[in-house]
Formats: C-alpha cells, sequence, structure tokens
C-alpha cells in the first residue's frame, strides 16, 4: 500500500495530473515498445523475440522487519530477465516508487545493456520499496540483510545465479552487508565474495567500481564528439571544451559525470538539480564545493554559488549544449519535452524519457544517447570485480614490476642511443606500470568506444532504425537471439 501511494504523490507533485494521464508511463509497457520497433527491422523468428523480450523469473517478497518498538512490513522483488547467459546480473533500488513493472523493465534493461557492452551475463534488477533516509543506518543494515537472506533462501543470490550491485539509493555499504550475509549463510565457499558487486575495496571491491558507471558516460559522450559529422546533422559543433552541461541527479553517477566532464573535458556544468530542487550558474558550478556543501546540508539548496532551482525537474529546461539526467525513470515526458533546450541528450539514468517525448526529441533533431548505451559503465567494471573475485587476484599484481623493468630498460636504451638524458618528470611517468585502476579505467573506455562504434555502424547500415536507441536495442537483440540460437533453445 505504501508504494502506491508514494507513487500518486509523486505523479501529482512533479506533472499534474492532466498531462500524466495522457502518457504510458509504465517503464516496462516503455522498454517493450522500443524493443518491439527494433525488432520489427530484424530477420528473427518472432516466437524467439517473445523469450527475449518476456521476463523470465521474478521473486515477490514482504518480510518484517522490527523499527524501534514495532514491526514495519517491507514489499520487495529480484527479477531476472534472461539467463541466456549466467549469472544474471542488475542493481539493488531501494526507493518509495519501486514497483514489479519497475524491477522487471529495469532487469530487461540490464540484460540489453550487457549484450551491448559484451559482458557475459543476464539482466537482473531488485528492489525493496522504502525510502532508506528515513531509517536509521542500524535499521537499513537490519532490511538489507534480510533482503539478502530472502534471495538466498530462493537461490536469487549467488556468485553463479545471481550478482546485484548499487543502484538508486544503495552504495557500497549495502553491497558489503549483502556479501557478508551471503557468507554467513553459505559458508566455506571460496567465490563467496563474487556474490554481489559495487563493494568497497577493502571487501573484495574493485578500484573505479564506484566512479565507473560516471566514468563510461564520460567516454560515451566522448566518443560520440569524435563523429563531427554525425553531430552536425544535430547542430552540435566543435569539441566538448566549454560545452554547457545541465545534470538531473547528484548522487553517485551524477556527481562523477559532474566531476569528469568538467575537470577532464573543461566542460562547464551550469546547472544540477536533485529530488529538492537545484542550483544554476551560466559561468559553471564550483563542483567540489557543491559536493562539500551537499555533504553538510544533505542537499543543493542554499548553495551560495548559483541561483537556485525549485523544482527537481527544473534543472531539465535550462539551456545547454548536453542535457545529463541521471536521476530516475521518466523525467522527460510530454509535459516538458517542449521546455527541454538542448541539442544532446546523455541519458545517465534508466528511463529517463519517455516513448512520446523521445519521439517528440527525435522529430526537433535533438541527439539522444541511450541509457542501454551510456550507463554500460558500472556493469562493464562489475564485470571486473567480479572475475577479479573468482580469480582472487588484484589486476596488475604479477605483472606491474616486470612491466616496469621493461619499460627502464627502453628509457636506458633510449638514453643511450640518443646519448641524451630523459627528463627526471617523463622518466617517471614512462617507468611506471599499470595500477589496478589504470587497467579498469582503460578496459572500460575501449568498452565504451568499440560499443559506441558498433551502434553507430548498426544505424549507417539499416536507415530504418531512425536513431542511435533504436540501433542500440537492435545490436542487444540480435546477440541474445544469436546467444539463444547457439545454446540450442531455439534450434
Ligand atoms: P543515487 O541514489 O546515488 O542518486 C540519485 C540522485 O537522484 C540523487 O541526487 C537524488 O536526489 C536524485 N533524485 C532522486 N529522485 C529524484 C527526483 N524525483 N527528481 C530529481 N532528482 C531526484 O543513485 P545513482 O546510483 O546515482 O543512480 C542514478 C541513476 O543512474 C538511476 O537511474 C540508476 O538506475 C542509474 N544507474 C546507476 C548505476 C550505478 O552504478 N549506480 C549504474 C547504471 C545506471
Amino acid at each position: 500500500m505504501r508504494c502506491a501511494e508514494a507513487q500518486k504523490t509523486m505523479q501529482n507533485q512533479n506533472r499534474g495530473k492532466t498531462v500524466a494521464a495522457r502518457e504510458d508511463l509504465n517503464l516496462w509497457t516503455i522498454v517493450a515498445r522500443q524493443f518491439d520497433k527494433a525488432a520489427a527491422t530484424l530477420d528473427v523468428p518472432k516466437g524467439l523475440l517473445e523469450q527475449i523480450k518476456a521476463c523470465n523469473a521474478v521473486y515477490y517478497v514482504q518480510f518484517p522487519v522490527k523499527i524501534g518498538e514495532r514491526y514495519e512490513i517491507f514489499q520487495a522483488w529480484r527479477a531476472e530477465h534472461s539467463q541466456h547467459r549466467k549469472p544474471t546480473k542488475g542493481g539493488i533500488r531501494y526507493s518509495d516508487f519501486v514497483t514489479q513493472d519497475e524491477v522487471m523493465a529495469l532487469a530487461a534493461l540490464m540484460t540489453y545493456k550487457c549484450a551491448i557492452v559484451d559482458v557475459p551475463f543476464g539482466g537482473s534488477k531488485g528492489g525493496i520499496c522504502f525510502n532508506p533516509k528515513n531509517y536509521t543506518r542500524e535499521q537499513v543494515e537490519r532490511i538489507t540483510r534480510r533482503y539478502a537472506a530472502e534471495l538466498v533462501r530462493k537461490n536469487f543470490l549467488g556468485p553463479g545465479v545471481n550478482v546485484p550491485a548499487p543502484d538508486l539509493g544503495t552504495g557500497e555499504q549495502e553491497m558489503a552487508w549483502i556479501a557478508d550475509t551471503y557468507d554467513q549463510l553459505t559458508p566455506g565457499q571460496v567465490d563467496s565474495l563474487a556474490c554481489v558487486t559495487g563493494k568497497p575495496v577493502t571487501q573484495g571491491g574493485i578500484r573505479g567500481r564506484k566512479e565507473a558507471t560516471g566514468r563510461g558516460v564520460q567516454y560515451g559522450i566522448r566518443e560520440a564528439f569524435k563523429h563531427k559529422e554525425d553531430l552536425k546533422k544535430f547542430g552540435l559543433a566543435g569539441g566538448l571544451e566549454g560545452k554547457r552541461v545541465a545534470i538531473q541527479g547528484f548522487g553517485n553517477v551524477g556527481y562523477h559525470v559532474a566531476r569528469f566532464l568538467s575537470e577532464d573535458d573543461g566542460c562547464r556544468i551550469i546547472a544540477i538539480g536533485d529530488v529538492n530542487g537545484g542550483v544554476t550558474n551560466p559561468d559553471g558550478l564550483n563542483i567540489a564545493a557543491l559536493a562539500e556543501h551537499r555533504a553538510k546540508t544533505g542537499g543543493l539548496v542554499g548553495f551560495s554559488g548559483g541561483a537556485e532551482l525549485k523544482g527537481p525537474r527544473d534543472v531539465l529546461e535550462v539551456e545547454c549544449d548536453i542535457l545529463v539526467p541521471a536521476a530516475l525513470e521518466n523525467q522527460i515526458a510530454l509535459d516538458n519535452v517542449d521546455r527541454v533546450k538542448t541539442r544532446m541528450i546523455a541519458e545517465a539514468a534508466n528511463g529517463p524519457t519517455t516513448l512520446a517525448a523521445d519521439e517528440k526529441l527525435n522529430q526537433r533533431g535533438v541527439m539522444v544517447i541511450p541509457d542501454i548505451y551510456l550507463n554500460a559503465g558500472g556493469v562493464t567494471v562489475s564485470y571486473f570485480e567480479w572475475t577479479k573475485n573468482l580469480s582472487h587476484i588484484r589486476y596488475g599484481r604479477m605483472e606491474k614490476r616486470l612491466d616496469e623493468m621493461h619499460r627502464e630498460k627502453l628509457v636506458a636504451t633510449i638514453e643511450q642511443v640518443t646519448k641524451m638524458k630523459v627528463p627526471d618528470r617523463l622518466r617517471r611517468e614512462l617507468i611506471q606500470g599499470a595500477e589496478e585502476v589504470d587497467l579498469v579505467n582503460s578496459g572500460l573506455e575501449g568498452t565504451m568506444q568499440n560499443a559506441y562504434r558498433e551502434i553507430r555502424e548498426t544505424l549507417l547500415a539499416d536507415p530504418r532504425l531512425g536513431d542511435l536507441r533504436t540501433a542500440a536495442f537492435a545490436v542487444a537483440i540480435k546477440k541474445v537471439a544469436r546467444s539463444y540460437a547457439e545454446l540450442g533453445v531455439f534450434p
């Protein structure tokens, strides 16, 4: 009941009843229609398409947890959309707005996302319907551990079965509790740590995972900016330097996108919004100062480095070159799409644009880099973490010193041949072997580059696809279909 009431309140607050009633905001329906659009262009048997589209399994559970002096009932889900590759993989979301349809849709997006970036997992997603901000850390821990225990009981958690990760409202701490609960309930399993990713580095996590989704978004946008002839069609020119960026969401994903695009690419972050409003400054926001303000006050409101944005969706209407929705689904919808003033939408969140809004954006010539590609950095680095946990050794540990010795020899040879000394700073840079985080980021960058090129080439090869999202779905469907066919499920 609590979930249904919360959803009604959000719709009324965010949109106004009449407009919301005009379009379907059910994410499961939206994803299914996006799938159908791409599927119509493919030579894949109908039965197989139906199998790929369906959600294979959903576990719904409700459980009691003692909160203060009384027991509260929590509703939770874990969906496995496709097991064509195992384990299945996907985040866990804590929010008042979690529903079964949302979890199934997000699991489906995970299947397609993994296929697009060639990560060998099926898609999954989970969620508990509650707002963690209304509970103490001890209470959130109890709720998390109970949820994990329920998943173990039904075989919805395990290194070879189903491997969760962080999503909206969850982070490293929750993942560490899940890993510990799993270990307690299944003692003696040597691969136990691989039951969940996004853990703290000291608990079997991998360097670069926390930042990975934001990093992937940065790499994806950079890749798009390499294709100048494509950008021209959308009225974009030049490089990323100086581009005005507005971001909805200043959580794990939004914060890192803001940091990386401003620090590494010279973008101007002119507006950031979150659940309580936001802040805008045409000269560019100081991201470090804003993060400090949020750490002190819990939000963006009252930040002295910019003007206030009142509502949670106001940031989407700030005129900019690149708009990055990095909060939640259905944010760009029929009721605000005509006021969105940007040339590019980089979908860091899952499902931030409704179907009708997407069509309007395409007609208006706004470039949309779709979620199923752009936010795949998280699952890509989760894959690296999972393989690290299974191999029980940190990336780079075996080869780093050997690599450095080879480099030292190379520099010495250059000095000998040229009879010149390599300057100290350059020498240090040349000699240093790769750390774990360097390997992670280089693997992620290569993955995001290759995936973008594959989507782009697919679109160029078949103009019926029309846009990057439909092309990305086509790439994903073809790969999943091939996998099912090879498994012999659909000979
Ligand atoms: P988070 O909980 O760390 O941050 C969420 C942010 O969104 C916060 O700033 C919050 O204030 C804001 N927000 C919440 N409700 C809002 C509303 N109604 N209006 C405006 N802003 C609102 O979550 P996150 O991990 O950064 O995830 C953000 C999005 O990215 C989600 O759609 C998630 O599914 C997607 N995503 C996350 C990851 C990951 O690795 N964390 C990976 C892939 C995709």
